[in-house]
């Protein structure tokens, strides 16, 4: 027996691998993008309350009604972009399931779809899946900017979307106004929509500030942005997420969503609509202490000699390895995890060819202050140069 030929057009997942190796090697896991520390008690309340009132049954398909109406009053709230919650919100389990939803429902087989690389590994498989043709288009290393004339040669009548994620992982890389003025030129240009992944939309550092790309003119007839509880409030495994979408596309969007999984968990919905209605204070502390996360990281890394790329936003950090003198970032960070005890993502994973890709690789600073401290305590095992290594 064999399996469908499209599962054999791009590789396995690299997060939940490197989650697997880091229990078997007991190492301190900056791998995979999750929070070792709790989840705000008001909405856990929230969720285990819905649960005892016999909230278990399955929601409505494209949301309940509370969360739809918290998802557009916020989005509106903080951008001034009008969102009718009955004719533009879907949500869906996880943001995951949102771009696969939104790939599948707004991209035709021959289309072309680009992606920035580095890139969230899930853009080139959904656009695999709904048989269009990824076309990477490079950020590069240290301010992990575009070059325009490369964008504007990747447009062309065939390309009918790009993937924007902002603040980007892994870089970190929050995309300026003057950079997304670019991107919805080109979209305008060539009848394209923008998908934007606003997932990290409240880890932004520096007092620098989100930009969604639905804001600008004329972009918000053809963005579809999508989010999800999951970064924010530290519940990544509850499946919450969400797409925000132009009329004339919600329809497809929530007829995929609905056959692919029905509805997300109800009693977390009745959670996230507690969650979005958090007073803005929530939403400063959260930046402020991912911002004290990111300079303990950024300290760590760099007593230990690592080149580190200081991120923006997100909860990412990559740092360029090639100075430990190993063949490649992969071989790297196995034998961080094995010899060193510290789990991390070869960077080289978030590019379409590995071995073109820098030797990076990416530290997750979503952790206890604790955990990160015991990363710093292993790392300082790290020989001081290639040659000193046994
Ligand atoms: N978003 C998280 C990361 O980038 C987790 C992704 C996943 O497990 N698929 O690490």
């Amino acid at each position: 027996m064999r399996s469908a030929r499209r599962v054999t057009a791009f590789a396995d997942s690299v997060f939940g691998e490197m989650t697997r190796l880091a229990k078997l090697h007991k190492a301190v896991n900056l791998s995979q993008g999750f929070p070792d520390f709790e989840a705000p008690a008001a909405i856990k309340a929230a969720a285990a309350a819905a649960i005892s009132r016999d909230q278990n049954q399955y929601a409505p398909p494209y949301g309940t009604p509370g969360l739809c109406e918290a998802i557009a009053r916020d989005f509106t709230g903080r951008h001034g972009v009008p969102v009718v919650a009955d004719e533009q919100v879907t949500v869906c389990c996880g943001s995951t399931e949102a771009m696969m939803a939104v790939m599948l429902a707004c991209v035709d087989p021959g289309d072309e779809v680009i992606v920035f690389e580095p890139f969230y590994e899930n853009y080139g498989p959904d656009a695999i899946l709904a048989g269009a043709t990824p076309r990477f288009v490079r950020l590069r290393a240290p301010d992990w900017a575009f070059d325009p004339d490369e964008l504007t040669a990747a447009f062309s009548n065939r390309t009918r979307a790009i993937v924007i994620n902002s603040p980007n992982n892994p870089t970190g890389k929050v995309f300026t106004r003057a950079e997304l003025e670019i991107i919805a030129g080109l979209c305008q240009r060539w009848d394209a929509i923008a998908i934007s992944d606003e997932i990290y939309e409240h880890i932004v550092f520096d007092g620098g500030t989100h930009v969604p790309i639905a804001s600008l003119p004329g972009m918000a007839e053809r963005t579809v942005t999508t989010s999800g509880l999951s970064k924010t409030f530290s519940v990544t495994g509850w499946r919450i997420g969400w797409a925000i979408a132009p009329a004339a596309l919600t329809g497809g969007i929530r007829k995929i969503h609905d056959f692919l999984t029905v509805a997300a968990p109800t009693p977390f919905q009745e959670a996230g609509a507690v969650a979005l209605a958090m007073p803005d204070q929530v939403f400063t502390t959260l930046a402020a202490d991912y911002q004290s996360k990111r300079d303990l990281l950024l300290g760590i890394l760099e007593r230990q000699g690592f080149t580190c790329y200081k991120p923006a936003g997100a909860y990412y950090l990559m740092a360029d390895v090639s100075r430990f003198g190993f063949d490649n970032d992969a071989d790297f960070a196995q034998y961080l995890i094995r010899d060193i005890g510290v789990a991390t993502i070869p960077g080289s994973s978030f590019y379409i060819d590995p071995s073109a890709a820098p030797q990076t690789v990416r530290f997750c600073f979503s952790k206890r202050d604790e955990t990160l401290h015991e990363a710093g305590r292993r790392l300082a095992r790290l020989p001081v140069s290639a040659t000193d290594r046994a």
